[in-house]
């Protein structure tokens, strides 16, 4: 028998803001967080989706301020660039890189999808590089000491722009790398290198880069924070009923399109009021907590995990067939009826859960299915509980 011994009491229960004011700083946990924050390893795919979707949309303004910005500036160029023929070609040039960014902004963009994020982000940092390079060799000749000026900054705007991303280190470095190999190349071809100024250009993108990788892993911070916050449910950890929907929408819409099996388990606790009101609802949350752990124990990684409502839990389960689908509901059925909880040092508490499976049809939606699933725990109830029904 598997035995969880659960002890609630009052003083296990004292957390809140006193609680947190007294906990000592820690090293460990704050390098652990800095760890975290280097590459998108632990990441799940719910939350890269999330990060894909901030990305593009922040690109999409960007890249249309961007655009309008390298048109406006020809009215600089005129006023300080006295060779109209300069004025010209550098129109032309503004014109091909404002087109660039229009496009980076309304084409291309997909939703959820991490590959697209990262190839638009890359071509945001490489257009203005690309702009940068040929703009200096069109003013080579023209000696407009105030335009070269005015185009250096170029590969700090680069740098700087990344500061408003979420990045994790190793993907802002990555990101920095066309502005460093630009500067390089224009001022080595400009015999520029080793000069003081250089240097100077040098280590002041050295530390624009620095501010710009902190701000986007604080932003990569506040956001995991916040995703959390909205898609978790508090008291078991799993996902919440809105983020439970908006995944199984797009679930069911990849399994349609790509034509994969796809099962949903929707979970009810049997008779769990009479545990509230028999043992208290401290006693109620703990056994929540105990099947959201049984379930996250038993699927993968891969299937997705919520807290329906009070003491209704589902998952959506991709590429999985009904019989799989089935032994899993059976699985966690019978674990659950093995499973006790200790009640102070009065006994043991035993609580057992009732299951519904449907197998999404073809061209079936979201809401039909979730009918379907609930209809069919809605016969496991009144089969006398404790059993697992699949869906006709
Ligand atoms: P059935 O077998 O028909 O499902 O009976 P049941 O008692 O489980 O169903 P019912 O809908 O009558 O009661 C559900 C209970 O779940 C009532 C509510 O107090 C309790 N509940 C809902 N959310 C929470 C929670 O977050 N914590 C605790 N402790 N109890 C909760
Ligand atoms: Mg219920
Ligand atoms: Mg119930």
């Amino acid at each position: 028998m598997d035995r969880i011994a659960t002890k609630v009491t009052q003083k296990n229960a004292q957390v809140g803001p006193q609680a947190e004011a007294k906990k000592p700083f820690r090293w460990r946990p704050l390098a652990h967080s800095l760890l975290d924050l280097t590459s998108n390893r632990k990441r799940t795919r719910d939350f890269l989706g999330t990060r894909a979707n901030f990305i593009q949309e922040r690109i999409r303004v960007l890249a249309m301020v961007f655009a309008a910005v390298v048109l406006l500036w020809t009215a600089l160029d005129y006023l300080i660039i006295d060779s109209t023929k300069t004025v010209i070609q550098l129109a032309i040039l503004r014109v091909i890189c404002a087109l660039g960014y229009v496009i980076l902004a309304r084409y291309g963009s997909k939703p959820h999808n991490l590959a697209r994020a990262r190839l638009k982000l890359a071509l945001l940092v490489t257009l203005p590089c690309l702009f940068y390079i040929a703009s200096r060799f069109v003013l080579e000749d023209t000696g407009a000491l105030g335009a070269v000026m005015l185009y250096a900054f170029f590969p700090f705007v680069v740098v700087v722009q990344l500061a408003i991303f979420p990045l994790p280190l190793l993907e802002g470095l990555a990101l920095i790398t066309p502005a460093f190999f630009t500067l390089l190349l224009v001022e080595s071809h400009f015999a520029n290198l080793f000069s003081l100024s250089f240097l100077g250009d040098l280590s002041l993108l050295v530390l624009l880069t620095c501010l710009a990788l902190w701000a986007s892993m604080s932003e990569l911070q506040m956001l995991l924070r916040l995703y959390r916050q909205a898609t978790r449910d508090p008291l078991t950890g799993l996902f919440n009923r809105g983020a439970l929907m908006e995944t199984m929408q797009l679930e069911v819409g990849r399994a349609q399109k790509q034509e994969y099996p796809l099962c949903v388990l929707l979970f009810d606790l049997d008779k769990f009021k009479r545990i509230n009101d028999d043992y208290g609802h401290l006693t109620g949350d703990a056994v929540l907590k105990i099947f959201a752990k049984l379930l996250r124990q038993t699927l993968r990684r891969s299937d997705h995990t919520g807290r329906y409502g009070g003491e209704e839990f589902m998952a959506v389960l991709p590429h999985t067939d009904t019989a799989d689908a089935e032994r899993l509901a059976e699985k966690i059925r019978k674990t659950c009826a093995a499973t006790s909880v200790a009640y102070r040092d009065e006994g043991q508490i035993h609580f057992t859960t009732s299951a519904g499976i449907a197998r999404l049809r073809q061209d079936e939606t979201a809401e039909a299915l979730l009918l379907r699933v609930d209809e069919s725990l809605y016969q496991a109830k009144e089969a006398g509980r404790d059993r697992v029904i699949l869906a006709a």
